[in-house]
């Protein structure tokens, strides 16, 4: 084990975000200690002091001045609307019914392929379709939405003009096709055997032009182009990609994971209403799920230099509320969050609605990985579901 101290100083509410930071670029770090006036890094061999420093001082100097504001204030859910709560109740009594159905299969499992992707059979296979399930149903009954099935990539360029290239790009994959000159293919499977660790890889690769989707809802806009948006509602559910490196582990932090969205079209009046039941909304799918929860504003750090304006404007504002639950042996879990978008998407993408203006738009995303990381330790999910549903009003 090596040990990297360097002299910095890093002040107590920034230290999760260097952390976070270190682990991501440099994912063979084994652990980071602080003190009052330096940074201790441990690693299996030694690390670059230079390249650890110009991390730390530039996280340092992004962070420190707005550090005092990374704290969350806690939203009280809103009464749920009556036609929401039956909507979510029968919902709610579909998934019991299926969640029973599949109950009685003893084959469950969740394998680790890798570091960061997850692969649940079984039980755990069936939990997560049927909660997709009954969420779609309820986006279905409450909001007439429409179902999108997206595929797994989009274009480079749609993800740059929905603005995810100055917020998230440092979690992107993007996906490199096998080259078409017969040349250099013919040349490809004598290299791959050839045994030198693949680092010439690209070579025999094509230029990408697709990344793997960093949000499901990203298909929404360029698909809405040109037609009028007027009260649209979409629902869809996918596969998302965040490569978080050193970061990433088999619970909360998966580099693939199922989202599913519900995306919603309107002006200003018209998502004014929708907003507060959205809320109620997911308060009571937390209560129907017995999570310990709490619903709270979010503070998402970005890493480019526009971040403090950036995390600025969603402090605020209520611009993205988080579903936070209590997961049985860690700290609390993004669940499921709730991000008023404005026209930030609907600008870019010429949407508009029937009279020529320029609706806005919210999304609600559930993480279908996670609510099955926050049931477990559940024994028997179709009773823990129905006194869920008791909570809330309903019977099955
Ligand atoms: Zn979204």
């Amino acid at each position: 084990m090596s040990t990297t101290r360097l002299a910095i100083a890093v002040q107590d509410n920034i230290r999760p975000t260097m952390r976070t930071r270190l682990l991501f670029h440099f994912p063979q770090i084994e652990g980071v200690e602080f003190d009052d006036t330096s940074v201790l890094i441990h690693a299996g061999t030694p690390l670059p002091a230079d390249k650890l420093t110009s991390v730390v001082t530039s996280v340092n100097a992004h962070y420190t001045a707005i550090s005092d504001r990374l704290h969350t204030t806690v939203v009280n859910a809103p009464d749920l609307v009556k036609s929401d709560a039956a909507a979510i109740r029968a919902a709610a009594q579909r998934l019991i019914a299926q969640v029973e159905a599949t109950e009685q299969s003893v084959y469950d499992e969740v394998l680790v392929p890798q570091r960061g992707v997850n692969l649940y059979a079984g039980r755990s296979a069936a939990t997560v379709r049927a909660i997709d399930d009954f969420l779609r149903t309820l986006a279905e009954l409450a909001y007439d939405a429409t179902e999108v099935r997206v595929p797994s990539m989009l274009s480079a360029d749609v993800v740059d003009r929905a603005g995810y290239f100055d917020t998230g790009c440092q979690h992107l994959s993007f996906v490199a096709p096998m080259t078409t000159d017969l040349e250099t293919f013919e040349s490809f499977l004598p290299y791959w055997r050839s045994g030198d660790g693949h680092d010439q890889l690209h070579r025999f690769l094509r230029t990408p032009t697709n990344v793997l989707n960093p949000a499901l809802c990203l298909h929404a806009y360029p698909m809405m182009a040109g037609r009028p948006a007027d009260g649209t509602v979409l629902t869809m559910s996918g596969s998302c990609f965040r490569d978080e490196s050193g970061n990433l582990n088999n619970r909360e932090r998966l580099r693939e994971f199922t989202m599913r969205e519900a995306i919603f079209f309107g002006d200003q009046a018209s998502l004014g209403a929708t907003h507060p039941r959205l809320v109620a909304t997911m308060a009571a799918i937390a209560e129907l799920f017995g999570f310990k929860y709490q619903l709270s504003t979010a503070t998402d750090i970005f890493f480019n230099d526009s971040a403090q304006a950036q995390l600025f404007s969603q402090l605020v504002s209520d611009s993205k509320i988080e579903l936070l639950v209590q997961v049985d042996d860690g700290g609390p879990v993004a669940v499921a969050s709730i991000n008023k978008h404005g026209q930030h998407f609907t600008k870019p993408f010429g949407i508009t609605d029937g009279d020529g203006t320029t609706p806005s738009t919210i999304c609600m995303a559930f993480g279908l990985d996670r609510m099955l990381l926050a049931l477990r330790g559940v024994t028997r999910l179709s009773d823990h579901l129905r006194q869920g549903l008791a909570r809330i009003g309903g019977q099955a």
